[in-house]
Order: structure tokens, then C-alpha cells, then sequence
């Protein structure tokens, strides 16, 4: 069956329907992450719901290819030419290489997916393995005329263009690069909204990765690097393009104009933004210094999955807040529904006409511009409908294909192996508070065990605990 699936154009303003390049198949191509800091909650925001974007075509019976870089190179704490390289900043923080940096928090990246339920794209490539493809298609845009050298860096010259704030969201008065007040313009650009595609002279002439170029040892600007490796894997006609709204200027707005002046026709018909988690403070960022990650949820007892949920009860288009208290909801009603999930009986007969009933039911819901919340009330609807309980677990278990919260993973009691560790640690903490007479302490671990439904009892053979 052939599903008709809307989505915002974040070019078009619009929900459209979509139509792929090659029916059937859907090419993606992700922002992947920088990897100067772990990623922050807020990051795993935008990557949870891209995940659920791409099992969403799966589970529909597309093809899926999804391509993500991994920046390791080139981003500037200004998104645009200016400040420090992010990666450098990493680097010096921590006393260590940028390499050293980049491998660390790849991996820690890619922990925190494991953790969230976040699937690997089908190829993850550095922006470090990629520097030819860089210097091949800068050749290429100096060849046509699209840009230019000067003061030592190649520059895109986006005059050439006739519209080159192709998402209209910004106008060339008030958002041009290098005029804020705290930067200093760059006096080499033809046109202020010109951007670097490889930088050989910079402020910062400590840059520790550089390599040899048709125009001096250097390194590439951070737009050039996702136009590449997605034209590598995915060639010059991609569907879905997606990202943080932050990307939308001046990044994807960059990538568009190098891309389509190169191939000479349009590259990409749809692009997926996801807003951004805020907290009281604002938008959550990693150049603060007290932003949230996974580990930091994880040591305040919540299980990683119950923020994938948070995540899911909300559209993407809107912005985030939050919260431990809606956290605290979002974990509680998750845990039920996972205990709820267990107590189904898994034998019985399957009946087809309402698998396919409830199947449907939630490729709609996601099909409507990705609402996630109706996904999610789908499986309420079905564990309040009349179908038996083997239906009901089995529509369940292949909703987790894509809304991913391991909801028929679960061991009987409906507690997570993770949560069962943190049970665990907690009445160690006890035991060792007991044993230096800290009984005020051991009290402490008690309620707060308490209140997420875990009851104690000492026994001869030591503490034992129930969900209650
Ligand atoms: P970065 O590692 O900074 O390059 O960002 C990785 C991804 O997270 C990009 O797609 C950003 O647009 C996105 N992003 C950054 N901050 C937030 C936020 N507070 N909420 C949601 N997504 C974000
Ligand atoms: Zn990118």
C-alpha cells in the first residue's frame, strides 16, 4: 500500500506532500554532530526526531539511504567566518589533540544514540576523510565564476546568484555575516553575505589540522564539508535534507548555493527543520557550560527512553520546554505503559484485520507531518481497544520499529535493566550509608526510591525491592 506523506518545506513554508526523486526510495542526508563537547539533550532532540523520520519511510516500505559528516573540522563558534574553531576550543580545554577530541566525542555520540534508541545512518563520514572532495568541488566553483581568492582564503560570491536566501526567512539588511557588533567584518569579501569555502589566512593561526590545497595549506570552511559528502553518497539529487532550525541561515542557506551553482540544477526538494529545546534560560547550546546530557539524566534516575518519549509527545516544528517536572511526568506515565505493555498475554490468536487497522492507524499519524503525540496515543488506543491481548502486543512490537521506547523489551516486571542498575547502586549507597552510621542519608535513598515506586525491605539476606 502506498502511503501519501505530508511534510513541512521549511522552502516552501508549507506542508507538501512528498514525492521522491526515485519512487519508492528516499535519500537523506542529516547534519551530524560537532565533536568539540558531548552532545547536549537538546542535539538529541533533533536527532531522535530525524530517527523517527527515517524509520517512519521504512516502516512505510520506502528504501531508505541516510547519509550524516561528522564535523571535525572547519565550524566556528560563529557559524559564519567568525570566532575560534570549535574543535581547537575542545582541544585546548581538555589538553589533548583535535583528533584525540573528535574520536572521544564521536563515540560518546554515538553512546548517547545507543541509549536513546537512535539508529546509526547508514553511513557516518568525518569531514576529515573527505578534504579532496573539498578542493574538487571548490576547483569546480572557481572554474564557473561562483567564487573568488582573496587575502589568501576562496570565497563564494553570492551576488552571482539571484536569489541566494533561498528560505526567505532573512533579508540582506539585517542578517549579513560580519555585522554584528562584536565581530570585525571581513575586509576580503566582495559582498558582506559572501561566505569562506577554504580558509589559508585566518585570525587564528593555530589551527592544528591543515592540509595542502590548490591555493595554500589551509582547511575548509564548514558549509563546503556537508555538500560534499552528501553529493559523495547520495548523488547530485537528494529528497530530505535535515537539521536544527539554527542550520537554516547561514548553513543550509550555503550549502543550497555552493551545491546548486556547482551541479547547475536543483539539489534538494525538502528540508526538515527541528526546533529547538529550550530551557527557562533559552535555547539549550553547547558553548554554555550547563547544558544537559544523557549522563545527566542518567544520574538523576531517569531512564534515557523516557526523554525519547518527552520527545515524541511534541511536534518538531515547535519549540521544547524543558523541564524536570514534565520529565517526571513524561518518565512516570512511560514506566506504566511499559509495565502495562509486560502484563499482556502473548498467546492467543493474531487477528490481521486489526493489526492492519491500528498499523495504518499510526503510519497516518506519522505520515501528518510527523505527529509524533498521535503516534504515541495510537498505542493507547490500542491497549483500550477490543482486540485480544496477542494483537495488541504484537501492533505494539511493530510500533516499535519506529517510536523505538522498547516497550516489548522489557523483563516481566516492567523495570528496564538500567533502571534495575540504578535500584541496585542506590541500595548500595544505603548500605554503605548505614554501615557509617549516616542514617540520615540511608533515610534520604529510601524516599527517593520511594518516589519512584521502588519499596525497600531489609532482610537477613540483605535489602530486597518491589515496584509497587
Ligand atoms: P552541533 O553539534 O552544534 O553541530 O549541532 C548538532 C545538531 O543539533 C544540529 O542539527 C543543530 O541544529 C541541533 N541543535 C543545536 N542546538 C539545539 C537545541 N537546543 N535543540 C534542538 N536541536 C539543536
Ligand atoms: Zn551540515
Amino acid at each position: 500500500m502506498a502511503y501519501q506523506i505530508k511534510l513541512y518545506n521549511s522552502l516552501k513554508h508549507d506542508v507538501e506532500e512528498f514525492i521522491p526523486n526515485t519512487p519508492g526510495e528516499v535519500k537523506i542526508y542529516t547534519c551530524g554532530p560537532t565533536v568539540y563537547h558531548y552532545a547536549h539533550i537538546g542535539n538529541l532532540r533533533t536527532y531522535i526526531m530525524e530517527d523517527v523520520l527515517e524509520k517512519m519511510f521504512r516502516y512505510a516500505g520506502y528504501k531508505v539511504k541516510r547519509v550524516m559528516n561528522i564535523t571535525d573540522v572547519g565550524h566556528l563558534t560563529g557559524d559564519s567566518d567568525d570566532g575560534n574553531d570549535k574543535m581547537l576550543l575542545g582541544a585546548k580545554r581538555e589538553n589533548r589533540t583535535v583528533m584525540e577530541i573528535a574520536d572521544f566525542y564521536t563515540e560518546a555520540f554515538f553512546k548517547d544514540c545507543e541509549k536513546l534508541n537512535i539508529k546509526r545512518p547508514d553511513v557516518v563520514e568525518p569531514a576529515t576523510n573527505c578534504i579532496g572532495e573539498f578542493i574538487a568541488m571548490i576547483e569546480t566553483l572557481l572554474e564557473k565564476g561562483y567564487a573568488y581568492l582573496s587575502g589568501g582564503n576562496v570565497y563564494f560570491d553570492t551576488s552571482k546568484l539571484d536569489n541566494y536566501y533561498v528560505f526567505s526567512l532573512q533579508n540582506a539588511e539585517d542578517l549579513l555575516v560580519g555585522v554584528r557588533e562584536d565581530v570585525s567584518e571581513d575586509k576580503n569579501k566582495r559582498n558582506k553575505s559572501d561566505f569562506v569555502l577554504w580558509f589559508t589566512k585566518s585570525k587564528f593561526d593555530d589551527q592544528e589540522l591543515k592540509w595542502e590545497s590548490p591555493w595554500g595549506v589551509g582547511y575548509p570552511g564548514w558549509h563546503i564539508e556537508c555538500s560534499c559528502i552528501s553529493m559523495k553518497h547520495l548523488g547530485e539529487y537528494l529528497d530530505i535534507h535535515c537539521g536544527g532550525v539554527d542550520n537554516i541561515f547561514p548553513h543550509h542557506t550555503n550549502e543550497i548555493a555552493q551545491t546548486e551553482s556547482c551541479v547547475g540544477h536543483e539539489w534538494c526538494r525538502y528540508w526538515f527543520h527541528v526546533n529547538h529545546l529550550v530551557d527557562q534560560s533559552g535555547k539549550m547550546s553547547k558553548s554554555e557550560n550547563n547544558f544537559l546530557t544523557v549522563s545527566t539524566l542518567e544520574e538523576k534516575g531517569y531512564e534515557p527512553l523516557a526523554y525519547r518519549m518527552f520527545c515524541l509527545q511534541s511536534h518538531y516544528r515547535k519549540p521544547l520546554l524543558f523541564s524536570y517536572e514534565a520529565l517526571d511526568n513524561i518518565a512516570n506515565a512511560y514506566r506504566k505503559l511499559v509495565k502495562r505493555v509486560s502484563q499482556l498475554e502473548r498467546e492467543g490468536e493474531l487477528s490481521q484485520e486489526k493489526f492492519d487497522f491500528y498499523k495504518n492507524k499510526l503510519i497516518e499519524a506519522l505520515s501528518d507531518d510527523l505527529n509524533t503525540s498521535n503516534a504515541v496515543s495510537v498505542i493507547y488506543d490500542v491497549l483500550n481497544s477490543d482486540a485480544n491481548d496477542r494483537t495488541k502486543y504484537e501492533l505494539i512490537k511493530s510500533f516499535d520499529d519506529v517510536l523505538s521506547l522498547d516497550l516489548t523489551k522489557e523483563k516481566p516486571s516492567g523495570v528496564s535493566t538500567e533502571f534495575e542498575q540504578y535500584i541496585k547502586e542506590k541500595i548500595d549507597q544505603r548500605s554503605a550509608a548505614k554501615k557509617r552510621k549516616d542514617f540520615a542519608m540511608a533515610d534520604r535513598i529510601r524516599e527517593e526510591l520511594l518516589k519512584e515506586g521502588v519499596a525497600l525491605e531489609d532482610t537477613r539476606e540483605g535489602t530486597k525491592w518491589k515496584m509497587f
